[in-house]
């Protein structure tokens, strides 16, 4: 009985014993979830203090910008031949001449943010892709669309504000033919290595007349027509305005470089 009783009482220490250490561990295991996180590292402040930048009035250039179009000469510009821009300028607006081609910027340009005003021709003529068509290319290839889009439907990633056909804009905000409307374009340009391959797609966003309608959209490689967007290896390139034939008219174009 003696030796029974000594087996039993083993049994019981050993029970609790296990049961003691299932507690500790139940224990050790709340006390961890409720512990607070750490909190992280404060960021360090950078180095260098943000450069002063006097904001324009009304839209106008920021300092730091570099006027494109001020209403009053079309020295920043050329035929996308090389040969002086054939396109007029009326009341402070530069017109489209159409037949005379597209012109572009004799400065290139990489990444950057892009302020241009633009609006179709108030007497309305043509429909869909027919209609105030010209357009904004970003280093001479990746074209935001410039169309009356106001009443007038085409394809959705060919209206205004689209990168054209590549993403239709996020919403439609395009005002009646003939009233003044604004880009305000973010460009990264894409990189390249040097094999030619693309390192980094290009990206964009747009605001048109102050809404969202391109969001950081990844470009997919140069604006073509027909069949799909493919990319080329290139560097700095100029800013180009599109020729289609009809007479669209531009205003307080400036550009600051972000690179
Ligand atoms: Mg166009």
């Amino acid at each position: 009985m003696r030796g029974l009783s000594r087996v039993r009482l083993f049994n019981v220490r050993v029970a609790r014993l296990a049961a003691a250490i299932v507690m500790m561990t139940l224990g050790a295991t709340a006390a961890l979830a409720q512990s607070p996180k750490s909190a992280p590292p404060e960021i360090p402040p950078p180095k260098e203090e943000p450069r002063s930048v006097r904001p324009g009035q009304n839209g106008g250039a920021p300092s730091d910008a570099i006027v494109l179009f001020d209403g009053k000469d079309l020295s920043k510009w050329e035929s996308a031949d090389g040969q002086p821009a054939k396109w007029r300028i009326d009341q402070g607006a530069l017109v489209v001449a159409p037949k005379t081609g597209d012109i572009r910027t004799k400065e290139k340009f990489g990444d950057c943010q892009l302020h241009i005003e633009w609006a179709t021709p108030s007497v309305v003529q043509g429909e869909g892709q027919g209609r105030g068509n010209s357009g904004v290319y970003l280093q001479n290839r990746y074209e935001i669309q410039v169309l009356d889009s106001y009443q007038n439907k085409t394809y959705f990633h060919g209206q205004a504000g689209s990168l054209y056909k590549q993403y239709a804009p996020l919403v439609n905000v395009t005002r009646p033919p003939g009233e003044w409307q604004t880009y305000d374009i973010v460009f990264r340009a894409p990189r390249f290595g040097a094999d030619g391959e693309v390192q980094r797609p290009g990206s964009v966003s747009v605001f048109h007349n102050g809404v969202l309608v391109q969001d950081h959209v990844e470009i997919k490689g140069s604006t073509t027509h027909e069949g799909g967007p493919v990319y080329e290896a290139h560097g700095p390139d100029s800013i180009k305005l599109q020729d289609h034939g009809n007479e669209t008219r531009f205003r307080n174009i400036w550009i600051r470089k972000l690179n």
